[in-house]
């Protein structure tokens, strides 16, 4: 049963129009407490094909229905109707834009001026909250800037924007995605290292202060450099704003698990309730092993051969240096020794993903590595 404390809503946004001219939108559901809390931002499929966070969107619903909530949660599940709707065959195209090869998530805005000029206005006389109000009116106004571009916006831009606005209010943004073929694995800002132990999640790749267009940087990377310049400018004050976002993969893509869904809503529930989403916590963490890199050492492997492949290194196994990660088919080659050739691991690595098809060509990018790994 719904705690009296908590309101729940469900609203649509338009994101886009189709060619006949209708509107696309998605369901905002929405939870309100009238105890004070964190702010909570998840959404889940902005790349089409990965749909596993929509289970989890599920099982988060069902449990903040009966939760005794401290703050807000919004969730925003397949926040990309237009990408999960793309279809080739038997596969959906949900990672670009095909009509300019734009990456769904690479179009949120960071404006590096605003932040400096922002930043020369604080002194240690203005309280955390005051200034949290201050800066999100100016990230909101400088979004609606380009929003009402009259020259307009592509896809999607507008599309990233319209979430982001959404997005910029919340003190935890989650964006659920998924790799090609996956373990489940988290990207954390070096910053938040400690919330990282709170997911149950067993791969973390700790990333730097560095906006490279997605949805987590977007939200952290304007928080971490203005904390970074208070800091230089009036040391030994407390700047932290308490701001954390996390990029999380769920697993495959093209893959729907229910009952894994609860697993992974579990996860997500343990780390709001370490954030004191709850006035008392749903889960606590698990002891698990927990393996992290830092953004340099998470390596691409790149096929030499092109052919058929068997990926024998599956994700999350151990892997020594020299033992064989792939074996590569050469159909032009099967009379002789090189129809079948190895793929050996340079180094002692974690194979976290793998390409989904069998069939590549040279230079295909084949696993995604953790490198220099260290427990956490
Ligand atoms: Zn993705």
């Amino acid at each position: 049963m719904q705690s009296p404390n908590v309101t729940f809503s469900k609203e649509y946004l338009v994101v886009a129009q189709n060619a006949s001219g209708r509107n696309l939108n998605v369901p905002i559901y929405k939870f309100v407490s009238s105890v004070p809390g964190p702010k909570v931002y998840i959404q889940s499929s902005i790349h089409g094909a990965e749909v596993q966070g929509n289970t989890v969107l599920l099982h988060i619903l069902k449990a903040l229905q009966s939760a005794n909530l401290r703050g807000e949660v919004t969730l925003v599940p397949n926040c990309n109707p237009v990408g999960s709707n793309l279809k080739s065959g038997e596969y959906t195209l949900g990672r670009f834009d095909p009509v300019n090869g734009q990456n769904w998530n690479r179009a949120y805005h960071y404006n590096e001026d605003l932040i400096a000029e922002f930043s020369e206005k604080i002194n240690p006389e203005n309280s955390i909250e005051e200034i949290k109000y201050e800066y999100r009116q100016k990230l909101t106004a400088s979004i609606e800037k380009r929003l009402e571009n009259e020259w307009g916006l592509g896809l999607a831009e507008c599309l990233n924007l319209k979430l982001q606005l959404m997005a910029l209010h919340a003190d935890i943004v989650l964006d659920l995605h998924n790799g090609p073929v996956s373990t489940r694995h988290i990207y954390v800002p070096e910053y938040a290292k400690e919330s990282s132990k709170y997911f149950n999640i067993p791969h973390v790749i700790l990333i730097p202060n560095k906006f490279s267009g997605a949805l987590d940087e977007a939200t952290f990377c304007p928080w971490w450099s203005l904390s970074d310049s208070l800091h230089e400018r009036f040391p030994g004050v407390n700047w932290d704003f308490g701001i954390e976002a996390f990029t999380v993969e769920m697993g495959s893509q093209e893959v729907i698990d229910i009952d894994a869904g609860k697993v992974d809503a579990d996860g997500i529930l343990c780390y709001l309730s370490y954030k004191e989403c709850f006035v008392t916590p749903l889960e606590h963490p698990k002891i698990m092993t927990r393996q992290a890199v830092y953004l340099k050492d998470y390596k691409i492997m790149y096929s030499r051969f092109g052919g058929m492949v068997e990926y024998v290194a599956k994700p999350g196994q151990y892997i020594k240096k020299g033992e064989v990660m792939a074996r590569v088919l050469n159909i032009d080659e099967l009379e002789g020794e090189d129809a079948v050739s190895n793929v050996n691991a340079p180094c002692d690595l974690i194979p976290i993903l793998h390409f989904p098809s069998a069939s590549v060509l040279g230079g295909t990018q084949i696993y995604k590595c953790f490198t220099n790994y260290f427990k956490i």
